[in-house]
Formats: C-alpha cells, structure tokens, sequence
C-alpha cells in the first residue's frame, strides 16, 4: 500500500527543520546549496556538517568560487569532516558543473559528475529542480522498512528496499511537490522514525504503518551482525622545532585520508600483514623515526574508523634553536599548523599529551 503523501506533506509544513542549505518554504532551493550539504551530509550528522557547511558558503559562496581555488584549499577547510575522497571529488564535481555552466538539471545529467550517484543525483533531482524522485538514503531505507514490515536484514534487502521505496511518492499529492516530498522524508526519517526509539503515537503515518500494527518498529530495519572491528597500531613522531612549528608528511592522495598531513612514523599495522605491535616497538625507533633523539612519551591517541580501530602512541621530541639535524624529506618537513590539513585523528595525535606540543594556530 502507498502511504497518503498528504498527511506527510501536512505534517512537514507544521514541523519541518530549519536548516541553513533549505529554501524557505514556497521559495526554489539552490542546487549548489543542496548538492554541497548533501555530499557533506554522506556518512556524517547534521550538528557536525553545519559549521562546515557555514564556513564553505562564507569562503566559496558559489559553486564557480569553489571550482577555481586551489585543492589544497578546499581539503584544508574539509579537514576533520572525513572521507577526505569526497573533498577530492567535490571540487572535481565544482570544476565539471563549471565547465558547463550550471548544474545539469536531470538524474542522468547528475549522475555523470564526479562524485555524485544514485542517491545524491536524485536528492538533488528532487530538492532543488522539483523533479519526482525518491532518493534512498539510510533514513529512507528505515521508513520503508518499517512501513511495509521488511524482516530481511541490511545489507542484502537494500535492492527490495530500493525498489519499495520508488512507489512512496506515487501518490498525487507528492508528484505536485517533489522537492517537499523528499525532504519530509529526510526529516521524519531524522525525528520520528528515528533509529532507536521511534515516537509512532504522533507519526502521520503510523494508521498504514505495518511495522506499527504489529508492534515491531524498533527491530527494523534487521542488520546482518557485523564483524567485531579489528584494532591496529602505530607509532608517530611529534618533532617541534624551537619556532613551534610541527613535522608532518603527506598522505598519498588516494585513499584513507587521502591528501591529509600526518606525523611521521610508523605503518598501520594489524598485526598480520604488518608487524605485530611488539614488533612494532622494537623498530619504530630504528627504522621509522625521523631522527635520532631522546624521545618522550606524549601519550595514546584512540580513534574509530567505520572498519577499525587505531591505536597510536606518540612520541615527540623539540629540536634546540639553530639545530640542523638533517632530517629525510620522506618524513615531511617543519610546518606551521595553521598551513596544514588535518584529519580528527591526527588533530588528537597532535593534542595529546603536554610535552612537545604545538600551539593552536
Ligand atoms: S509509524 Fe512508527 S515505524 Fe511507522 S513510519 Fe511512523 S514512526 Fe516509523
């Protein structure tokens, strides 16, 4: 059954949210506006992206601006958002849209851009060019789970799912708003039919609602248990010069963090690939240091990836004033911090500990 879009689409203009990439109700969004908060909104919540969000539009209020400045500017203002892939692509995606002068106003056009697929083209499809679409993000998939009682676990329902929630916006109601439609989703998916605790009582659509009638809203959508999250380690090396300025290297521009600065040191190992953590110890300060140095101990540094967990201790040391220890370029060079581009990790890599810290910029 296709629930009724106009008890949603009533219950969105008493209760939607007021954030800062939305038009005003009756008012068209901007396609740059909803295409960048919702590349930065892909695996991070709305609290985080906001600042970031706000500090992009002060800096390239358009999406020429953006396509123009320099990648290091870009991954620098995007640092600490994550999946720094997407920052690559973003202003890959800018340059594009530049290139042809505006934004393409089909799923098909959309899809073409770096960056973009199937969910992003239709979020903007929909939200900003009023074209009928439902994209299918995590807070989708749960709504439609739960409406039709889909048992099955994620991931191997997401094609059922998909298709399930295509016929939301069947109803006429919807098609007339396809841009309200989409985000009424996107907000009941956030408040109401939130992952957790579902408030069913006040949902416009708990009457047609299959997971409601038989009381099972909060186990839906099922997963598939998820293997437990290995752990690896490193060593870094915080090396400060006497002016407070940090050692720090470049990360290779594909991949985990791709593009970012670190500190030098050890690889990631995982103990099964890479050396084990012991074995880790006895050669980091042989093989990975940068210098030969009395090293301090600053402290441990947690951080959780989506597929494990990294445990580093880092050690620093501070070079005297005129020192010139030669020091390989593989391990980077003296920077200022405010010229760098940091990752979560590698901000608490730099914060942790009291000895050998750099200033904030
Ligand atoms: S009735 Fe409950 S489970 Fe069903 S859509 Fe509404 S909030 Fe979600």
């Amino acid at each position: 059954m296709t629930p009724d879009s106009s008890l949603l689409l009533r219950w969105y203009d008493r209760h939607r949210r007021t954030l800062p990439w939305r038009a005003a109700p009756g008012q068209q969004a901007d396609p740059y506006h909803v295409w960048l908060s919702e590349i930065m909104l892909q695996q991070t919540v709305v609290q985080t992206v906001i600042p970031y969000y706000e500090r992009f539009l002060e800096r390239f209020p358009t999406v020429d601006a953006l396509a123009e400045a320099p990648q290091e500017d870009v991954l620098q203002l995007w640092a600490g958002l994550g999946y720094y892939a997407r920052a690559r692509n973003l202003h890959a995606c800018a340059q594009a849209v530049h290139k042809l002068g505006a934004f393409p106003r089909t799923i098909e056009g959309l899809q073409k851009l770096p960056g973009i697929g199937a969910y992003t083209s239709r979020a903007v499809a929909a939200i900003a060019f009023n074209i009928p679409t439902v994209p299918v993000d995590g807070n989708v998939e749960r709504i439609t789970a739960r409406l039709n009682a889909v048992e099955d676990p994620l991931p191997a329902s997401r094609p059922l799912l998909a298709q399930l929630a295509s016929h939301l916006n069947d109803d006429p109601a919807a098609q007339a708003r396809p841009s309200d439609f989409a985000q009424a989703l996107f907000d009941l998916g956030a408040s109401l039919c939130s992952p957790r605790s579902p408030s069913c009582l006040t949902c416009p659509w708990r009457d047609c609602c299959l997971a409601n009638a038989r009381n099972m809203a909060e186990s839906l959508p099922a997963r598939q248990k998820k293997k437990a999250r290995p752990t690896r380690h490193a060593i870094l090396f915080r090396v400060m010069d006497s002016a407070g300025n940090v050692l720090l290297r470049s990360r290779p521009p594909e991949g985990l963090l791709g593009g970012t600065d670190e500190l030098p040191g050890t690889p990631w190992s995982d103990g099964k690939s890479t050396p084990s953590p012991d074995e880790l110890a006895k050669t980091a300060f042989t093989h990975y240091a940068p210098l030969q140095a009395h090293w301090d101990k600053c402290g441990e540094v947690k951080h959780i990836f989506s597929h494990f967990t990294l445990l580093i201790r880092v050690y620093g040391c501070t070079l005297p004033e005129k020192s010139n220890y030669p020091i390989d370029l593989i391990h980077g060079r003296f920077r200022p911090l405010k010229e760098a581009i940091l990752s979560s990790v590698m901000k608490k890599c730099l914060l942790v500990g009291r000895k050998h810290k750099p200033a904030a910029d």
